[in-house]
């Protein structure tokens, strides 16, 4: 989800397609037997549920026909998801998205196995991101600018100023700041934040 006001965002966006595009289509041009080089990003789908009801959603057919009940089948387990994410390849990022994931209360445990091993990436809509789960989130960001751990959080939809606001301050006291500054209550601006917050216009 890139932010449409972010000329920088939209620049790296854009050079970062172009180097992923080159790094997957470089063994085809030059071996041409079904070579690849390994993954560097992943994407995973934590769960279809999700507690709104997009118009747009790939799966709206899908939310409105299940019953909640039986929404949560054919999803992977914790362990299973555990046994993924170890064999991810170190260094690599890692986007994960739903549905909504926090819906899965494993996923903050998740999201910290796989920042041990790469640089992780969510999207949310931002409604159950209160006080407790942005903390917990946010203390996963990485001690340097592109290390391993929560890099980047990506939302959209109703909610997501509230949710943006418990995340600025959190991040704000939790990078030492001691008081709310203008660059934390912007989705785009603040140089000393560890974990980028981007959005979606409506
Ligand atoms: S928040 Fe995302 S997953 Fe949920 S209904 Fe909307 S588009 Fe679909």
């Amino acid at each position: 989800m890139a932010n449409s006001d972010n000329p920088n965002g939209q620049r790296i966006a854009y050079w970062y397609r172009a180097a992923t595009k080159a790094y997957t289509m470089l063994p085809y041009y030059l071996a041409r037997g079904g070579h690849a080089f390994p993954p560097i990003h992943y994407y995973f789908e934590m769960t279809r549920r999700c507690n709104l009801r997009c118009a747009m959603c790939q799966y709206i057919e899908w939310l409105r026909k299940t019953p909640v009940s039986d929404q949560k089948e054919g999803e992977l387990t914790t362990a299973e998801w555990e046994r993924v994410i170890d064999e991810v390849q170190r260094l690599s990022l890692i986007t994960f998205t739903g549905g909504e994931p926090l819906l899965r209360e494993d996923f903050p445990n998740l999201l910290e196995r796989a920042g041990q091993r790469a640089r992780t990436h969510f999207i949310t809509n931002g409604l159950l991101l209160d006080d407790d789960r942005v903390e917990r989130v946010v203390s996963l960001a990485p001690k340097r600018v592109g290390g391993l751990g929560l890099n980047f959080i990506g939302t959209s939809l109703e909610a997501h100023r509230k949710s943006m606001m418990r995340y600025a301050d959190c991040a704000g006291r939790l990078n030492g700041q001691r008081k709310r500054s203008g660059a934390w209550r912007k989705p785009a601006g603040g140089r000393t934040r560890r974990v980028r917050w981007s959005t979606s216009p409506r």
